[in-house]
């Protein structure tokens, strides 16, 4: 998988459909031909690329599988390698579709009423309408269950207040899935909220050194006004909120994958043209070893990936699998890329060799969409019939 054909060794590419393989190749030439030769100069500059995102909704790959409603018809796998291109070239412009297309449109797909499905996911899928998805607060990150934004109703309107912390999309989104908690019966309820809306103060959250080309907010919500007609009737309690993470969870576990490749491809073929005491790097003992051990994370991380679409497919994804397949891949995702970098020597910090911008990216895979350590304590749950975390 990944551009380099040399990661394929279990032979996953056979395993595709020639549609699957219609939106990888899409998808990778988008990232070559025009993320890749831009995308440096937009991470120094933190900048959000609005020409590369509006060319994902052109391109046809905005739509996480999402039947009708004007999303490109496309299987788990196929919104698997999309996620794992975009990643390849850059975990903004990855992370940019994980929020807007698995957290924001299924949010509205999983759980909206049909009029916010027609109003919202044709425009959301031709990147024409923005997205954002508003659960984590600034005192409740791995416990959101706990959130404390709450949703009073008055007639037909709810009012709506608290504050929101690292939401994706936050300042420049047209619609926002804002979730509180409704102190009538205190049940956790996702209500969709304009960034227009009086009451509604993003403030961009800047000084980062991960993901610097998609932007994330604080929010602020004071008294925010949302008609019953913007209340997602399908959210009734946190447990609807949890089936669309269960969800986003196969992406970050497709988009881990990408860095991987990424950083494995770039270490072999540095590795090749590299030449120490009169030889290419590749040809010492131990540097081989370290590409070998790159590449035996890669496949195992592919065949993890594959065995997910799979199973989404069938229907048959749990939160114990979507949890173990994240903590497993974007664990290994980071020993790989932390190889690569040693394998670069002194250009593997510089920005042009791209190494270091995947592992800073990196870093936020491993905490977004709940941490690798309450991946594991979902697992250690089911495993032990213990919970350790609650
Ligand atoms: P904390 O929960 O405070 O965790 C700190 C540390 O404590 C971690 O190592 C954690 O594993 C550990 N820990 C916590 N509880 C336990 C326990 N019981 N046992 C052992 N260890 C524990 N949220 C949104 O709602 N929408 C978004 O669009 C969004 N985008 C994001 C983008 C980025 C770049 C980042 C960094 C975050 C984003 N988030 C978003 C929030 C993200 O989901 C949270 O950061 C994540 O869930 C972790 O919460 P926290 O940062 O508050 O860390």
């Amino acid at each position: 998988l990944g551009r380099s054909r040399g990661t394929d060794f279990f032979r996953i590419g056979d395993q595709l459909t020639d549609e699957e393989r219609d939106y990888w190749n899409r998808a990778r030439h988008f990232v070559e031909d025009e993320v890749l030769p831009v995308i440096n100069d937009h991470w120094e500059r933190a900048d959000f690329p609005r020409d590369l995102v509006r060319r994902l909704g052109e391109l046809g790959l905005v739509g996480d599988g999402i039947e009708g409603y004007g999303c490109p018809p496309m299987s788990p796998i196929a919104t698997g390698l999309i996620h794992l291109e975009l990643h390849r070239g850059d975990g903004s412009l990855g992370t940019f579709l994980g929020v807007q297309a698995g957290l924001a449109m299924q949010s509205i797909a999983m759980l909206g009423s049909e009029e916010q499905k027609q109003r919202w996911l044709p425009r959301m899928a031709r990147v024409e309408a923005l997205g954002a998805f508003a659960l984590t607060e600034p005192t409740h990150g791995s416990d959101s269950v706990a959130l404390e934004t709450t949703a009073r109703r008055e007639g037909d309107t709810w009012v709506i207040d608290g504050t929101k912390k690292w939401i994706g999309n936050g300042t420049v989104a047209d619609v926002v899935v804002v979730w509180a908690r409704d102190v009538g019966d205190g049940q956790v309820k996702g209500f969709l909220v304009s960034r227009d809306d009086p009451g509604y103060d993003a403030r961009r959250i800047d000084g980062k050194g991960s993901l610097r080309s998609v932007w994330q907010a604080e929010i602020t919500l004071t008294g925010v006004r949302v008609a019953e007609s913007d209340r997602l009737p399908g959210a009734e309690s946190f447990k609807d909120t949890a089936r669309v993470l269960a969800g986003t969870r196969n992406a970050v576990a497709w988009g881990a994958l990408g860095h991987a490749t990424a950083a494995y491809d770039i270490a072999v073929g540095y590795c090749s043209e590299r030449t120490q005491f009169g030889k290419p790097l590749v040809s010492f003992q131990i540097v081989q070893d370290k590409l070998v051990k790159m590449l035996a994370e890669v496949c195992s991380m592919q065949l993890y990936c594959l065995r997910l679409g799979r199973l989404i497919e069938d229907g048959q994804l749990t939160d114990t699998i979507a949890a173990l397949a994240k903590m497993n891949n974007t664990r290994k995702a980071r020993e790989v890329i932390a190889i690569a970098r040693d394998l670069l020597g002194g250009n593997g910090i510089l920005l042009d060799f791209h190494v270091m911008r995947h592992m800073a990216d990196m870093e936020a895979l491993h905490t977004y969409e709940g941490t690798e350590t309450i991946q594991t304590l979902i697992v250690g749950r089911d495993i032990t019939g213990v919970g350790a975390f609650v």
